[in-house]
């Protein structure tokens, strides 16, 4: 089984407690197209699990050496990581992540050749301009120093944050306009057609209304990736679609 050329990146946020439930949640998502990105402590657990998922990070540090508690992407890169999430609001709004953060993190991620999975997103539902306006500011402030060449590595995560753990989702239409302004943005700064996927209150019950479109090139699941159900039921529902 496979996802259909679409990306899903699980995003288990801090969860779940132990390492044997990881390991049943690793198996649940097992397949091709899906990027499993556990809590760093149940990183090399999990990678050993994984046969055809990719193993994803939720975060990095850029530099080594003495920054307790921290993780470099080339020790994430070593334990077997292909992906990171970047910017992801909750790092943003509890962690204090600012541009700049983020735009250290991208550099270091793709100079231990690891593809940032990088977030932007309005806080509240607001008009298309507004929205289009905040994400384009978002990427200006962090992709800025990233030559052409690696831009074309980064994958983008539109994620209303007024949608994130609200059950509340975006609707295919709400986005389209938002995410051909970023897609348009990233053409003119790269030269390249980058992937851009949904992320917001992702559900078995919504999953197909995203990625049956062709501009969607996948979504970013939280809460519903923590349980095995609903995870293996997102990926079912997505082959579904043979697209
Ligand atoms: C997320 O963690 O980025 C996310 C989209 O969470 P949820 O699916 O729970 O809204």
């Amino acid at each position: 089984m496979r996802t259909n050329n679409k990306l899903i990146v699980m995003n288990w946020k801090c969860n779940p407690r132990s390492i044997a439930e990881a390991r049943v949640l690793a198996t649940a998502s097992d397949v091709k197209g899906v990027v499993v990105c556990p809590p760093a402590v149940f990183i090399h657990s999990v990678a050993t699990k994984l046969k055809k998922a990719s193993l994803g990070a939720q975060n990095g540090f850029w530099e080594e050496g003495a920054y307790t508690g921290e993780y470099s992407f080339g020790q994430l890169k070593s334990v077997g990581v292909k992906y990171a999430i970047i910017g992801h609001s909750e790092r943003r709004l509890l962690f204090g992540e600012n541009s700049q953060i983020i735009s250290k993190k991208i550099a270091s991620a793709l100079a231990a050749n690891i593809s940032p999975i990088v977030c932007v997103g309005e806080k509240k539902r607001t008009t298309v301009s507004i929205a289009v306006k905040t994400v384009v500011a978002e990427l200006n402030n962090s992709l800025t120093g990233i030559s052409k060449e690696n831009l074309g590595k980064i994958i983008l995560a539109y994620e209303p944050i007024w949608a994130i753990g609200t059950g509340k989702n975006a609707s295919l239409a709400e986005i389209l306009p938002i995410i051909s302004a970023m897609k348009k943005y990233m053409i003119d700064l790269s030269g390249k057609r980058i992937k851009i996927i949904y992320g917001g209150s992702v559900s078995p019950e919504n999953v197909n209304s995203y990625t049956v479109s062709p501009f969607i090139d996948g979504v970013l699941v939280g809460g519903a990736s923590a349980n095995k159900q609903k995870s293996a039921e997102i990926i079912k529902k997505l082959h579904s679609l043979n697209l």
